[in-house]
């Protein structure tokens, strides 16, 4: 592909910016144009995930653009789920038995600030804000914007636009409005949505609980998590329906009755919010949905990437790491050498597409996972199970959740399609009384026999889901 083309991407957000940074690497002419003010002087962050889980699909992509190292610095580890119960009796669950696996909480600002700052070092990069695209003309490769600063409309030409603007992208609107050709796109919202509250600093930045975990108060109907922040700080989201159960977003409409709620389901959790009331009502409450579209390019000059062609529910904490993981499959596809971009594209949607559906699906069971699974028996017998596995077998098991969070290499796919028929064998096992829970777990040869059956269950499963056409 020639060097020389000029490449408008829309959107300098989270995968904006790494893309932006990955291509000015490349070589090619690069123009970004970010509707919102620049976030490295404006804080435009809040009420809107303040922090994310960062995991391991989003280092590769720091290790691709060299920059491991820095991202490190602005990350908190977070070695489980620090599960909280009705009476503030907390236990945590470790997200692997393996010591190097765990998750990171990051500042969303701080890291998309880090990706803009390394992709403007670049001559060949140039990122203007507070330019909002509103269509996009796929016959010219142009897209229309308005500028903020001057009040006026302009229109960019390119050799190729990316859009990278999100969940609400204006040129997937334009793909779906134009009607040029058969476009297919799914939104579906879930009846929860969330509002962001926070645990201010304790004394000289000191956390006020556990440092590094992720914090869970899974209640069933509904369930509050907090995510620790480099400066003593926890970053804390409800999710709740907004209009089932007897409290909901849309009837949480006074002081009394928030504190009500609290008091009477994250008692442990209010005691470190004093300022609960002013974030409760400061803060937006907002929806939570899944986008499914494709084609995600046409004509082999405009192409959707990260949330843009597929936002996911945040159960996962995947979405942004899925973002990335998005550059580095494109990255990939480059290195491939196609001639045109309308190849490029296609090669790039099909190997990525099966595996951000994979990821979506993950992202809908997780929420059931850790608004109430959690807090069951067999979901823990299972757990500790995987744990005793992984800690006494290492290279012999990953859970589900490890392959999805620590296994870089493995696609989203094939990490569902295995883990679910892990998960499949041993909930099998344990309702059929084969694994007694009694079993020492640091009995070594006994796990090894519980291993092998597990293994070929799940072999036998997966053997079942290919000749049902679910995976090859
Ligand atoms: C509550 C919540 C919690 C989350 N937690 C996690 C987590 O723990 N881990 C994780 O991996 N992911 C998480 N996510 C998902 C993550 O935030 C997204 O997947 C990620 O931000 C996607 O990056 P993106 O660049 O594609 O989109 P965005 O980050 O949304 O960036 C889009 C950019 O485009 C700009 N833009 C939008 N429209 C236009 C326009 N018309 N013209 C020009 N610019 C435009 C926006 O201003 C923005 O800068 C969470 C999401 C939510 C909502």
């Amino acid at each position: 592909m020639n060097k020389q083309q000029n490449i408008l991407i829309i959107g300098a957000g989270l995968c904006g910016s790494l893309l932006a940074l990955r291509l000015g690497q490349r070589g090619y002419n690069v123009t970004v144009m970010e509707m919102r003010p620049d976030l490295r002087k404006v804080d435009i962050s809040a009420g809107r995930s303040i922090n994310l889980a960062f995991s391991d699909r989003g280092i590769k992509a720091m290790k691709l653009v060299g920059l491991e190292e820095k991202v490190k610095s602005l990350c908190v580890p977070m070695n489980g789920r620090m599960l909280h119960d009705l009476e503030g009796n907390t236990v945590l669950a470790p997200y692997s038995g393996r010591e190097h696996e765990y998750i990171n909480s990051i500042s969303r600002g701080q890291l998309n600030g880090l990706l803009l700052d390394e992709a403007e070092k670049h001559e060949n990069v140039t990122i203007h804000f507070n330019k909002k695209c509103k269509s996009v003309d796929f016959e010219n490769t142009t897209a229309l914007f308005k500028d903020y600063d001057t009040n006026t409309e302009f229109v960019e030409d390119a050799d190729a636009i990316i859009a990278t603007d999100g969940a609400g992208s204006a040129m997937r609107q334009s793909y779906y409005l134009g009607k040029k050709f058969l476009f297919s796109f799914s939104q579906d919202y879930l009846s929860h949505g969330y509002k962001e509250l926070s645990i201010l600093p304790g004394e000289n930045g000191s956390y006020k609980t556990y440092k590094n975990a992720l914090h869970i108060w899974g209640r069933e109907a509904f369930m509050l998590i907090a995510l620790p922040n480099l400066d003593g700080s926890f970053t804390v989201t409800l999710f709740l329906s907004f209009d089932e159960g007897e409290y909901n977003f849309n009837n949480l409409t006074t002081k009394e009755r928030v504190l009500e709620f609290f008091s009477k389901y994250f008692k442990d959790a209010l005691e470190l919010m004093p300022n609960l009331v002013d974030d409760f009502f400061e803060n937006p409450s907002s929806p939570l949905g899944t986008v499914k579209c494709s084609p995600w390019h046409y004509k082999g000059n405009t192409l959707l990437m990260g949330d843009a062609a597929h936002a996911i529910v945040p159960f996962y904490g995947q979405g942004m790491n899925a973002s990335f993981e998005d550059v580095t499959e494109f990255d990939k596809v480059l290195d491939e050498g196609h001639p045109e971009w309308e190849t490029v594209f296609k090669v790039y949607e099909k190997s990525r597409k099966e595996n951000t559906d994979a990821i979506a699906d993950l992202a809908i069971d997780n929420f059931y996972e850790m608004k109430g699974h959690v807090n069951h028996a067999n979901f823990r017998e299972k757990r500790n199970l995987e744990m005793a596995f992984e800690k006494s077998f290492p290279d012999d098991y990953s859970s589900k959740y490890s392959l999805v969070t620590f296994n870089e290499d493995i696609s989203y796919r094939e990490a569902m399609l295995r883990g679910r028929a892990q998960d499949k064998a041993i909930l099998n096992m344990l309702a059929d009384g084969e694994y007694s829970t009694a079993i020492d777990l640091t009995d070594k040869e006994a796990l090894k026999t519980i291993l092998e059956k597990v293994k070929t269950a799940t072999e036998a499963i997966l053997e079942d889901d290919r000749i049902a056409g679910l995976y090859s």
